[in-house]
């Protein structure tokens, strides 16, 4: 019997870690699709493509031309577009769809969270006094920050934010979880921010954060997730692994 053909939708810690325990099986024929977005890109332990599909109508037609039989859509929770075709697309196609989506994470007492729905209410949220930001959001909506100049920023990103961010006070870390709370909070302290912007995005290795922040009584403007496309979730490798054997030895 020949293989059966995957399509991961990637660029999360659960991509590659599905990734990793499809790689070598001899049943399953894998590829992971990465954006492109990062610049250097961690190798990854199967057959990786790189690039958009040329919206939801390219999509249609690589599932088709590659005789997809089922499409993982890993992608981060707050990738909202393609998370959007993968489920269209699918139905369009008659292909199988599994989504693999960390939970978000919940306030524990002691935080101090400001909810908001989108990125342009986080910028509202920090107010009209200045305040010393710091901002965990990703490179791509880090110039609507722009908006607020008052503020002084420090932004943290895996890939630099080109162009730099149109307010006086800005300053650039790069560089990629996990990261832990002696470091969050020796950073929160050594620059005397008072407020983190940060997305809903779940997982343990960008936690500490928030743990940090707790700890030093800072407010976190949390952005949350708008509502998923509604196909099949699992929050986990363990359980993405187990939908995927059952759908290929049906009981
Ligand atoms: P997005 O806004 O949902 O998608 C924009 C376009 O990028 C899509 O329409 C698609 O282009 C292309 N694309 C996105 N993910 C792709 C993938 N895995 N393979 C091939 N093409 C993809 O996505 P985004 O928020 O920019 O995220 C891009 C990538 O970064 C995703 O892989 C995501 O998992 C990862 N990521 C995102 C965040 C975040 O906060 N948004 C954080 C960490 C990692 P076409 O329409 O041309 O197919």
């Amino acid at each position: 019997m020949g293989k059966h053909h995957i399509l991961i939708l990637g660029g999360t810690t659960e991509a590659r870690g599905l990734a990793e325990r499809l790689a070598g099986r001899p049943d399953i024929a894998a590829v992971i699709s990465l954006a492109g977005r990062t610049s250097d890109p961690k190798p990854l332990p199967l057959p990786t493509r790189i690039g958009g599909f040329g919206g939801m109508d390219g999509l249609i037609d690589y599932l088709t031309k590659e005789n997809i039989d089922l499409l993982v859509d890993a992608t981060h929770p707050f990738a909202n577009q393609i998370s959007a075709n993968a489920a269209t697309a699918a139905e369009r196609a008659g292909v199988s769809i599994l989504a693999l989506r960390r939970p978000g994470w919940d306030a524990v007492d002691g935080d101090r969270w400001t909810r908001v729905d989108d990125m342009d209410s986080a910028v509202t949220a920090l107010g009209a006094q200045p305040r010393r930001v710091f901002l965990a959001i990703g490179r791509q909506e880090a110039g609507l920050f722009a908006a607020a100049p008052q503020h002084s920023y420090l932004v943290r990103s895996v890939d630099p934010v080109d162009p730099p961010l149109e307010v006086t006070d800005c300053r650039y870390i790069l560089a990629s979880g996990p990261f832990n709370v002696a470091g969050e909070t020796k950073l929160f302290a050594d620059n005397a921010i008072d407020v983190i912007v940060t997305k809903n995005s779940g997982g343990s290795a960008t936690y500490a954060k928030l743990a940090a922040a707790r700890a030093l009584g800072l407010e976190v403007v949390m952005v949350e997730r708008r509502k998923p496309p509604g196909v099949r979730a699992v929050g986990t490798v363990d359980a993405a692994l187990d939908l995927i054997d059952q759908w290929l030895s049906p009981a």
